[in-house]
């Protein structure tokens, strides 16, 4: 894994809006801190620069882990995964409670392999929606 910057990681995790960038955990009601996601893992040439770095929780960097997608349950098709540099989550995804719907085929594999859905997380977000830090305001969209 190589270094990032702190420059680096504070320009990510500001851009992010300081949550997950595919569950939309916060990272202020997290215990853990987040983590530097590469989209594109170093194992497949991705490179340590903003455009390749995503803010991501653990449960989420670690499940998808070194993959770029996966076979979308639906079609059986190869499908990348949900890309939060060039796409929105919410046209890939939607809220039903604490529950993350996936909308389309990269929705579909991000949120299978992610296991956005497991009952402890699910229950973490609905506890946050309780609270009202569920989900946090989406971040602006200034990409550079
Ligand atoms: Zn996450």
């Amino acid at each position: 894994m190589s270094y990032v910057s702190a420059t680096l990681r504070r320009l990510v995790t500001q851009r992010a809006g300081e949550q997950c960038e595919y569950c939309r955990f916060p990272q202020t009601a997290s215990l853990f801190a987040f983590e530097m996601e590469h989209i594109i893992a170093e194992k497949h040439d991705g490179i340590t620069e903003a455009e390749n770095l995503a803010l991501s929780c653990p449960y989420c960097n670690r499940f998808k882990g070194t993959d770029l997608g996966s076979l979308d349950p639906e079609t059986q098709q190869l499908t990348p995964f949900f890309n939060p540099r060039l796409q929105e989550w919410s046209d890939h995804f939607r809220l039903d409670g604490g529950t993350i719907i996936p909308l389309t085929p990269e929705g579909r594999v991000t949120a299978k392999i992610l296991q956005f859905n497991l009952p402890e997380r699910i229950l973490e977000r609905e506890q946050l929606i309780t609270s009202g830090e569920y989900p946090p305001p989406h971040p602006q969209t200034t990409d550079q």
